[in-house]
């Protein structure tokens, strides 16, 4: 692991890597970026509004097709005028404090890593899901977001080789992009 510079921080896993960038989503030239969306997929505000705008009307024209989204799942679509060539949507759960939070939460960013994984994409960026309009505590939604990435990134390059050599979450602010790095140098201290 190698602190690059203050709004960069990489962590590898085997034969990938987890990278930590301040920075807007929709300027990310991954082969996947991640949508924060509602259960409807329909444009919305926060992180998703900002996609829906770079991608153009395409964007939420496929989405309507989809039939919505339960929290915790993941649907792909194409990424129109966005650098991303996709875009996959997952719903993050509204913050109520029970224990399923953590278990949502959890869902997304796996169920969003296999969908990129049977897709054979190489590079996906997530935006911090649930800590926006949605509210969850941002301290508490690193930690599960870097583990379940590296939990995912670990069980399967272990197994089989991804095709997924690069994660990153793409943090809005300095201060969720401290949370995150805090969280992801206390996992780092644990393997
Ligand atoms: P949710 O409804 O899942 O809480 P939001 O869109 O409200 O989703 O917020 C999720 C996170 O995305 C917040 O931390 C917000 O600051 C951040 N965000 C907003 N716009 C962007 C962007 N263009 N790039 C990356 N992150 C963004």
């Amino acid at each position: 692991m190698s602190v690059m510079s203050v709004n960069n921080f990489e962590l590898n896993v085997l034969n990938s890597k987890i990278l930590l960038q301040k920075g807007d989503i929709t300027k990310e030239a991954t082969d996947a970026i991640v949508n924060a969306a509602n259960n409807y997929l329909t444009p919305g505000g926060g992180v998703s509004g900002a996609i829906h705008r770079a991608a153009g009307p395409e964007l939420a024209k496929e989405c309507a097709k989809l039939g919505g989204c339960k929290t915790g799942e993941a649907k792909i679509t194409l990424g129109y005028n966005l650098p991303a060539k996709y875009v996959i949507h997952t719903v993050g759960p509204v913050y109520s404090g029970k224990p399923s939070d953590k278990a949502y939460l959890e869902q997304c960013y796996k169920n969003s890593l296999l969908l990129a994984d049977k897709k054979g994409l190489e590079s996906i960026s997530f935006p911090s899901i649930s800590t926006g309009i949605f509210g969850y505590p941002v301290k508490e939604a690193a930690k599960i977001a870097i583990n379940a990435i590296y939990d995912f990134l670990k069980t399967i390059n272990s197994s089989q080789q991804s095709s997924l050599k690069i994660v990153k979450m793409i943090l809005f602010s300095d201060s969720d992009f401290e949370e995150y790095k805090h969280a992801a140098l206390q996992l780092k201290n644990k393997i």
